[in-house]
């Protein structure tokens, strides 16, 4: 089964919505990276929020990214989307194995720890723009929130989930934000908090073979609103030799020098498919005359 992506807008523009179904692209990170349970769900919920949030992107040359930075095991968390919804992302450690939570659940704000939210908005030509928050729980979809919050100024309910299955693969992961456009009525906010108060897990509901449409009717209940896009986000690296090559110049003659000498060669690992690429020492030694 294919991923899916839906965004919404309410009739009289008082919010608008996005919701994804990413158990395939979540499974496919697992997969590349080979990450624990707790970090198949931090990594998980990193990857469905930065598909939702290159949803709004405008032009196609803009990324965004969603950089978790802690104190805890997993050490960071990294996902980026581009303005198609196809992510990318990487973790510091994918081996964490910590205790459940009291309540069951995966610890993914003890893998992450104290820490920082950045999002960082490339539009491809000028200066990026980054926001920077603490991390409030840890747990990825209120650090978000909290980012639309005060960051954005667009107060917004995000749920993120992920489910494991006992083997490890994903059963189900997705999520949706809600973001308020300013002047939306007292009422209309509380209306909706009183349907999210009403909500079962976004994984549950997935798991139970819901649709994305079918879980948008509870939280928007008593709202009009349109489907105004779907689309199919996936797990896609845009690294190639090239790029590679970029990288590889921008470290500069002496370390490529250094590189050549050394190590008779390198071989560089893409971070975010783990693809390797080759490099001879001729071959450093050529792009060295191309500084
Ligand atoms: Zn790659």
């Amino acid at each position: 089964m294919k991923d899916r992506l839906i965004r919404m807008i309410e009739k009289e523009g008082h919010f608008r919505a996005f919701a994804i179904d990413s158990h395939g692209m979540v499974e496919e990170a697992r997969r590349i990276h080979g990450t624990s349970p707790v970090v198949t769900a931090g990594l998980g919920r990193s990857l469905s929020a930065a598909a939702m949030m290159g949803a709004e992107l405008k032009t196609q040359q803009e990324t965004i990214s969603v950089q978790l930075k802690g104190d805890g095991p997993v050490g960071c968390i990294v996902a980026v989307s581009d303005s198609d919804s196809r992510v990318r992302g990487y973790v510091g450690e994918p081996l964490v194995d910590l205790p459940l939570k009291p309540n069951g659940k995966l610890d993914v704000s003890g893998s992450i720890g104290q820490g920082h939210l950045t999002v960082v908005h490339d539009l491809g030509m000028k200066e990026p723009y980054v926001g920077r928050v603490e991390l409030q729980s840890g747990e990825i979809a209120e650090d978000i929130a909290y980012y639309y919050a005060t960051s954005q100024q667009t107060p917004s309910v995000v749920a993120l989930g992920v489910l494991v299955d006992r083997d490890y693969t994903v059963k189900a992961a997705g999520g949706y934000i809600v973001q308020l456009m300013p002047d939306c009525p007292e009422e209309v906010v509380s209306k909706l908090e009183e349907n999210v108060a009403h909500m079962p897990a976004v994984t549950q509901m997935l798991a139970e073979q819901h649709t994305l449409e079918e879980m948008m009717e509870k939280i928007l209940q008593g709202f009009s609103y349109d489907i105004t896009e779907e689309r199919e986000p996936v797990y896609h690296c845009n690294c190639g030799r090239e790029r590679i090559e970029r990288v590889l110049i921008s470290l500069g003659k002496k370390e490529l020098l250094d590189m050549a000498r050394e190590q008779n060669g390198a071989e560089i690992r893409c971070h975010f498919c783990n693809k390797t690429y080759p490099f001879s020492e001729d071959e450093l030694r050529e792009l060295v005359r191309k500084i």
